[in-house]
């Protein structure tokens, strides 16, 4: 048995949302919106169900999902990708997951930043991978150029970027991608953006793709999820686009984790894609509005809240808000007493954790909103 895997924590997100079925919590801990999802889009697929193939989808995804991620990114992102370039997997995660095994090498060095999806360290470590960190802190999670001088060696191979940033809910500004991008440049390293969050951004905001910077296009191997752009978190198709020399080698890791992904959900987000900018505006202010409400609501009854800029998630300081229990034994408390769930952030730290911090999804109904901000403000009356 592999120790790696058999001594790894239940993930994070899987524990919380047991424990709020547990206890009948209201459930703003792990990162699913409960307010539906576009009936155009579930309409395509269950008449694709219905009507086209259930068998094996191409390997490398159906060549029109294939062609319309290429075509949103140059509408959305100005970037110029191939379909060649794209390769349709089972979820950002496969891709992530694909793309780590085919790039690193046992000895590479593989820079991270803390805090950290937690799906990326434990297949870095199972590739042979020598993790370095960057720690980022609040309240302003900044990547300034010396923490990247510090990390970069001449054995750094690939850095793994998340933007917009799960979950500090930041957006990194053309500064800090300016660094990171000539960082890379200069050390001739390999950057795996997962860009998952890349539509759900608020205040007028737009993403910047790395892959879009001076130099990164060939060396950037981007990641997406149609969950987090349809609201269909449980549909698990993604996608990695890559210059042919990064993503033959990714393809071939592919076809031995999923092989392919269900044909007639690729069909169903293919059409989605192709939507008028209108849709994905739309859903960008849908988001802003509950995050808002949730903010009013929880500032309102004391607590203290860091900016959320995108993402569907907002962090609350509880020092700040004068609770003075570490983040874990907060999220632990409130689930079973005050029956709301929330996520501690020191899980996302491999090292030196931030204990401070806890992360509330706001993805979710006006109902659910209000009475996740109740439990939360008798928690804090009571906790304080
Ligand atoms: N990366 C990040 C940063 C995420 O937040 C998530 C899920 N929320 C994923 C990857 C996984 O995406 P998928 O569900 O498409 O596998
Ligand atoms: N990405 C989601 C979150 O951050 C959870 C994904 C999962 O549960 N694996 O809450």
């Amino acid at each position: 048995m592999n120790p790696l895997f058999a001594n790894t924590p239940t993930s994070i997100f899987a524990a919380m949302s047991t424990l709020a079925v547990e206890h009948g919590a209201v459930n703003l801990g792990q990162g699913f919106p409960d307010f539906g999802w576009p009936d155009d889009v579930v309409g395509r697929a269950a008449d694709a169900l219905l009507h086209e193939s259930n068998q094996y989808a191409p390997m490398l995804g159906l060549p029109m999902l294939r062609e319309a991620v290429a075509t949103h990114y140059r509408a959305h992102q100005r970037l110029e990708i191939a379909p060649a370039d794209v390769t349709v997997t089972s979820g950002a995660t496969e891709a992530l997951a694909a793309a780590i095994l085919a790039l690193v090498e046992p000895g590479d060095e593989v820079l991270l930043f803390q805090p950290l999806y937690d799906a990326y360290l434990p297949m870095v470590l199972r590739a042979g991978g020598v993790p370095r960190f960057i720690r980022l802190a609040p309240p302003d999670w900044r990547i300034t150029e010396a923490a990247l001088a510090a990390a970069f060696t001449p054995r750094t191979r690939l850095v793994i970027f998340n933007n917009p940033h799960n979950p500090s809910a930041r957006v990194f500004d053309e500064t800090e991608l300016g660094l990171l991008a000539a960082a890379c440049v200069r050390h001739d390293a390999v950057a795996l953006t997962d860009e998952v969050w890349e539509h759900v951004v608020f205040d007028g905001r737009t993403l910047r793709p790395l892959a879009s910077l001076p130099g990164m296009a060939e060396r950037t191997v981007k990641v997406g999820s149609a969950g987090k752009i349809f609201s269909l978190t449980g549909w698990k198709v993604g996608w990695i686009v890559a210059p042919p020399d990064l993503a033959v080698p990714i393809s071939k890791a592919h076809q031995f984790l999923a092989y392919a992904t269900p044909p007639n959900l690729q069909a169903a987000v293919g059409y989605g894609l192709g939507k008028d900018m209108t849709t994905f505006e739309t859903m960008r202010r849908t988001f802003a509005a509950s995050r808002d409400d949730l903010v009013a609501r929880l500032t309102a009854g004391g607590f203290s809240l860091l900016p959320a800029e995108g993402t569907y998630f907002v962090c609350v300081d509880l020092p700040a808000s004068g609770i003075a229990l570490d983040d874990a034994s907060f999220c632990d408390r409130i689930v079973r007493d005050f029956r709301v769930a929330a996520i501690p952030l020191s899980p996302f730290y491999a090292e030196d954790p931030v204990t401070s911090i806890i992360r509330l999804c706001f993805a979710k109904k006006p109902e659910t909103i209000a009475a996740g901000a109740d439990a939360l403000i008798a928690a804090r009356a009571a906790l304080a």
